[in-house]
């Protein structure tokens, strides 16, 4: 219910289409009783003998002598009796007004309706094809107004949808997973849209056509209409039991097509290992095990969707009998009373039997109808809670409230007693230990920092905590003595650079990607930034120069220039404070040594953090202190020849040969 409020604001921004297409259903619909109410007169010009003129001529006589037995009986009933006096003058209005309508059908309508019987049926045809075409003619600009309704509506949530994921933390995100958040802003957008192009076509239409319908029923006997909507409750009892089982069908169908996207872009995105290995068989069962997966649930919903078509059209069927048996009954023993229950005001006529069969009979197709999109409704709505779900997320790294200015960073970076465990999954039972233990370090403006350690022994963890990637458990960090969680994050971000290990280039030109790292950057300094990186002259080799597009993460180029890319792209944003994890683990030696004479420029008025686990000598050369990290923890600090003299266990277990080497 909540989702489907969210759903009308989306589509109330376009409101003037909806009232437009909501006028288109209801035409549609008053057209689909007129067609229906047509029984009336064929009946009566086919069965009974009756042509239009003679059968409204006596109704207008009847009518009248009925009013005049009315106002004999008011002039017998006193003064005094106000109550049967007001029936009465009620009872006459009402035949007055049939009257009135019937001699206007007489003098506007009538001299255009032949006296011969088959030249009435041939214009009541003409009639029925005109109306059908009309019909037809708002069917169509109603389809066409909610396509659009639909398409710029869906369009807006994907919209919110990608906004409100880029908003999210790196935890969160990696938590729901790429291959989540994309099937989600297609496929489950997907299902949702078909939900609601069904529910602006279909479920606007048609109860307003059964609706139409039932008003016009109630006119020719409410007694034999109430009794056939008795049918309405249990046929709702019906549709709550599909629904129920079709939502958590489809919840599970879409699970299942988020692991089909994750098995696509895990074989493709590794399609080099995937060769090499030749794993093949083992992509190809997974994908079949979440085919497969897809398959059980589809056919769930399926079997249920099939299932609840027939049923709820037996239940019509059904509603129609329990008022169809008692008017044949009525008609055919031509009686106005069942077991003594009145049921008819007078004995029914044959035509108003059929008049009243044809409109509950239409009453029939909107329920057919209704009960054949109700799955896609259902699958609309599951598709709605994923979506929804996402859009709702918070990240878990909030902006403050009221955010500080920042100056840039000139004097002190502190990380404060620092604690961080990463979060453990739903599915997994214990927690799991703590990535960072009471890490405390002061780094002065301008230092070079080694942050040096084993593998997972928490650098890259402690770094990321810096641009508030994620925030630690306990302890603060300070840049000049302000806790980072006070600064907008956008800010805080704005001043740090960040090479990885993983270059993550876009595909796009070498221009655009290094001015990623600052949008307002000039074609100037975009080209400063790659001579400073020593990434201009392979740049001006390439033909297309700077405007080569990388392909797809930058896998047109090799791993050196990639990482000199990335350089580039960090130094055009002239960071106060730049992060280095790993950025020469997957280079050549040469290309190392041209990033450590990079950065001995570069570094000049920075604070910069090195992470690393070769310990070269060019690289030693360059940093002031070294940090040594271990399971989580600071074993040592200080520069080389304190660590050589306070921590000589410690740097050994490091790199011994390196070391060795350069004391020797
Ligand atoms: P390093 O960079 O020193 O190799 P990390 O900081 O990446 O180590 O990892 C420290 C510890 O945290 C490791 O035990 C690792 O398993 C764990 N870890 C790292 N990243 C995650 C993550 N995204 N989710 C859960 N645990 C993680
Ligand atoms: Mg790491």
């Amino acid at each position: 219910m909540q989702n489907f409020l969210r759903i009308s604001l989306y589509v109330l921004r376009y409101r003037k289409l909806v009232v437009l297409s909501v006028v288109c259903a209801l035409i549609v619909s008053a057209f689909w009783a007129l067609n229906l109410s047509i029984a009336f007169p064929v009946v009566k010009v086919l069965f009974q003998n009756d042509s239009l003129h003679e059968f409204v001529d006596t109704e207008i006589a009847t009518r009248q002598t009925t009013i005049a037995q009315l106002s004999d009986s008011l002039e017998q009933v006193p003064e005094a009796d106000v109550k049967r006096r007001a029936r009465l003058q009620y009872l006459m209005g009402e035949e007055s007004r049939h009257v009135l309508l019937l001699t206007r059908i007489r003098n506007s309508v009538l001299p255009w309706v032949p006296q011969d019987r088959f030249d009435t049926m041939a214009v009541i045809l003409g009639v029925l094809l005109l109306a059908t075409v009309i019909k037809g003619l708002f069917i169509y600009f109603q389809e066409l107004l909610v396509g659009s309704i639909v398409q710029l509506t869906v369009n807006a949530i994907r919209q919110d949808c990608f906004r409100a994921a880029l908003r999210l933390d790196v935890q969160s995100l990696s938590r729901i997973g790429t291959s989540s958040l994309m099937s989600g802003m297609t496929n489950d957008i997907e299902q949702m849209t078909q939900a609601i192009r069904v529910f602006g076509v279909t479920l606007v239409r048609e109860p307003l056509k059964a609706g139409a319908c039932t008003v016009l029923a109630f006119f020719v006997n409410w007694r034999l209409a109430l009794l056939s909507i008795t049918m309405v409750p249990l046929l709702g009892l019906v549709f709550s039991f599909f629904g129920k089982r079709l939502r958590r069908a489809s919840h599970r169908t879409m699970e299942s097509m988020a692991r089909i996207y994750e098995c696509i872009s895990e074989t493709f995105g590794a399609a080099r290992i995937v060769i090499a290995f030749s794993g093949f068989r083992k992509h190809r069962r997974q994908f079949l095990k979440a085919n497969r997966e897809y398959y059980a649930g589809s056919m769930k919903i399926v079997m249920l969707g099939a299932l609840s078509r027939p049923i709820s059209e037996t239940m019509g069927v059904l509603g129609v009998f329990a008022a169809l048996a008692p008017g044949a009954y009525l008609v055919l023993r031509e009686t106005d009373t069942i077991l003594g229950i009145q049921l008819a005001a007078e004995p029914m006529s044959i035509a108003e039997l059929a008049t009243l069969y044809a409109l509950l009979a239409g009453t029939l197709d909107p329920v057919r109808k209704l009960s054949s999109v109700f799955e896609q409704i259902k699958r609309g709505m599951a598709g709605c809670e994923r979506v929804f779900g996402l859009i709702d997320r918070r990240t878990i790294v909030p902006e403050p409230a009221s955010p500080r200015m920042l100056i840039p960073h000139n004097s002190l970076i502190t990380f404060r007693n620092i604690s961080f465990r990463y979060d453990t999954p739903e599915m997994e039972g214990s927690a799991r230990p703590l990535a960072l233990k009471n890490v405390s370090l002061d780094v002065r403006f301008g230092e070079v920092i080694a942050v040096v350690g084993g593998n997972g022994s928490g650098k890259s963890t402690l770094l990321s905590l810096l641009p508030r990637f994620m925030d630690p458990d306990e302890g603060q960090i300070l840049i000049d003595g302000v806790d980072i969680r006070e600064f907008r994050t956008a800010d805080l971000r704005g001043q740090i650079g960040l090479v990885t290990q993983e270059t993550f280039l876009f595909n796009d030109t070498i221009y655009e990607n290094i001015r990623y790292g600052n949008p307002n950057a000039t074609a100037e300094m975009i080209q400063q930034a790659a001579e400073k990186a020593q990434a201009s002259v392979f740049i001006q080799q390439l033909p297309d120069g700077y405007q080569t597009v990388v392909g797809e993460k930058g896998g047109k180029l090799s791993g050196g220039q990639r990482q000199r890319i990335a350089l580039a792209r960090a130094i055009v944003r002239n960071p106060s404070i730049l992060i280095l994890d790993e950025a020469t683990s997957a280079v050549d030696s040469h290309s190392e040594d041209v990033i450590h004479t990079v950065l001995k420029d570069f570094a000049v008025g920075r604070t910069v953090f090195i992470i690393t686990h070769s310990l070269s000598s060019a690289f030693l050369d360059l940093v002031d202190r070294i940090a040594v990290l271990d399971q989580g923890q600071i074993r040592a600090l200080g520069t080389l020849s304190e660590l050589q003299q306070n921590a000589p266990a410690t740097l050994q277990m490091l790199q011994p040969e390196i070391l060795h080497s350069r004391a020797a």
